[in-house]
C-alpha cells in the first residue's frame, strides 16, 4: 500500500533511520554523561561513545579520527572553515575563490568576509552547472588563501571535479574546502583521493539527527584555523561547548550504515531516478533536465516544465513532497540562484521541480509521482497562457 504523501525531498532532510534512533536513545537517559567529565564513569561512557562515532565517520571518509571535529551541522562547518581560515591568515590581502551555485551556507559567509575587506571571486558554472579546473585556475591570484567548491549541488545534484580542483589548489599551496553535505553517503568520498584539506558534513542528510555535523581538517596540511566559538576547549580547541552526545552517536551510526549500504543504495536510487525521468519523458513533451545528467548524484533529478505557471505546479502537488526552483525558503519567493546561475530563465526556474530520492523511496512511489506530475502538467498547460516563446531556454 502506498503511503501518502510521498516524500521526495531527501536533499532538504532525511528521516532518522530507526537503527540510528535506537543507538541514540540510551544517551538521553542512562548514559546521559558529559563527555568532558573526566572523573567518573558517566563521563567516560559518553566520551567512549563520541570517540566511536568519530571513528565511524573517519572510516567513511578515509581519514584519522583526530581529523574529525563535531559541529552543529554543515552550516556551522562551512562558517568555521571559511571564517576560520581567513581570520587565521597573516596575509595583508586575502582572496577567496568560490562558485555561484554554492549553498547559502557558503555564499553568505563569503559575503560577510567580503564586507570585512576580503576579496572574493565568485566563479560562474557552465550551462550544465559544472565548473572546470581551468576556470578555477584563472581565478587564482597570489593573494588566494582558500578555494571552496561543493562536491555535490543540493538543487541540481551536479558533481564538480573535486579531485582535480584539490590537486590544483595543493600545487599552489592554497587551502581547499568542499561542502560535502549532499555527497556524503551517496558516493565514495575519500579525502585523500580528493586532495581535500577541509570538508563539511551534516548528519541529517544521511539519515542521522538534525543539529549535528562535522568538519574534516587535514592534519598534514597544517591548516591555520581559528575557532568561531570559544569556551572550554572542546574538540581540540576548535569548537567549544558541551558535546551533543546523542546526536554525535546518531551521526556515527548513520555514517556506518551508509558505509555498508553505499554501493547497493547508489544503484537502487539511480535506477529509480532513471525510472522517474523516463516516465516523465514518456508522458510529457517540453521538459528539460536542469544540470548535467552525467555528472550527477544518483538520487537527484531537477526538471523544468515549459508552458505553465510555476506557482500552480507546487500548489497542485498536494500529496507529493518536492521542492520547486522558486523558493529555497518560503519567505523568499525568488527564482533559485542555482538555476539562475546556469542560465535557466526565471519563468522556467519557477516551473522546475527538484526530486530527491532516498532510502525509503519505492518504485510504486515513483510510478505514482510520474502519474501525478504528468497529469497535473498536462492540465496546467491547457489552462496556461504562457507560450514557449516566453521561456526560451
Ligand atoms: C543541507 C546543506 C547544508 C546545511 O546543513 P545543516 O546541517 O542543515 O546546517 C549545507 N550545504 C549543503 C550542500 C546542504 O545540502
Amino acid at each position: 500500500m502506498l503511503k501518502l504523501p510521498v516524500y521526495l525531498d531527501y536533499h532538504a532532510t532525511t528521516p532518522t533511520d530507526p537503527r540510528v534512533v535506537e543507538a541514540m536513545t540510551p544517551y538521553f537517559s542512562d548514559r546521559f554523561g558529559n563527555a568532558s567529565s573526566r572523573q567518573h564513569s558517566f563521563g567516560w561512557i559518553a566520551r567512549d561513545a563520541v570517540e566511536l562515532a568519530r571513528r565511524q565517520l573517519a572510516t567513511l571518509i578515509g581519514c584519522h579520527s583526530r581529523e574529525v571535529y563535531f559541529t552543529s551541522g554543515a552550516t556551522e562547518s562551512n562558517n568555521l572553515a571559511l571564517k576560520g581560515i581567513v581570520s587565521a591568515s597573516t596575509k595583508r590581502r586575502i582572496h577567496v575563490v568560490t562558485v555561484a551555485t554554492e549553498h547559502r551556507a557558503v555564499l553568505d559567509p563569503c559575503r560577510v568576509l567580503q564586507d570585512l575587506g576580503v576579496r572574493v571571486t565568485v566563479v560562474q558554472p557552465d550551462q550544465d552547472g559544472l565548473i572546470s579546473v581551468e576556470v578555477i585556475k584563472r581565478a587564482i591570484t597570489t593573494e588566494t588563501v582558500l578555494i571552496t567548491v561543493m562536491t555535490a549541488n543540493n538543487e541540481i545534484g551536479v558533481l564538480h571535479p573535486i579531485s582535480e580542483i584539490g590537486a590544483l589548489a595543493r600545487s599552489h599551496g592554497i587551502v581547499f574546502h568542499t561542502d560535502a553535505a549532499q555527497a556524503l553517503g551517496k558516493m565514495p568520498f575519500v579525502v585523500e583521493d580528493l586532495s581535500v584539506d577541509l570538508a563539511s558534513f551534516s548528519a541529517h542528510k544521511i539519515y542521522g539527527p538534525k543539529g549535528v555535523g562535522a568538519l574534516y581538517v587535514r592534519r598534514r596540511a597544517n591548516v591555520p584555523l581559528l575557532p568561531l566559538i570559544d569556551g572550554g576547549g572542546h574538540e581540540q580547541g576548535l569548537r567549544s561547548g558541551t558535546l551533543n552526545v546523542p546526536g554525535i552517536v546518531g551521526f556515527g551510526c548513520a555514517a556506518s550504515i551508509c558505509q555498508s549500504d553505499l554501493i547497493d543504495e547508489r544503484k537502487r536510487t539511480q535506477m529509480l531516478r532513471d525510472r522517474l525521468l523516463s516516465g516523465l519523458e514518456y508522458r510529457l513533451e517540453r521538459i528539460r533536465v536542469n544540470g548535467s545528467l552525467k555528472h550527477r548524484l544518483p538520487n537527484n533529478l531537477n526538471v523544468a516544465f515549459a508552458g505553465l505557471e510555476g506557482e500552480s505546479l507546487l500548489a497542485g502537488l498536494n500529496d507529493v513532497a518536492v521542492s520547486s526552483g522558486a523558493a529555497c525558503t518560503s519567505a523568499n519567493p525568488e527564482a533559485s540562484h542555482v538555476l539562475k546561475a546556469i542560465g535557466v530563465p526565471d519563468i522556467l526556474a519557477r516551473a522546475s521541480l527538484r526530486f530527491g530520492l532516498g532510502r525509503w523511496t519505492t518504485s510504486e512511489e515513483i510510478d505514482y509521482v510520474v502519474d501525478k506530475v504528468s497529469s497535473l502538467v498536462t492540465r496546467l498547460r491547457e489552462l496556461s497562457s504562457i507560450t514557449d516563446d516566453d521561456q526560451v531556454h
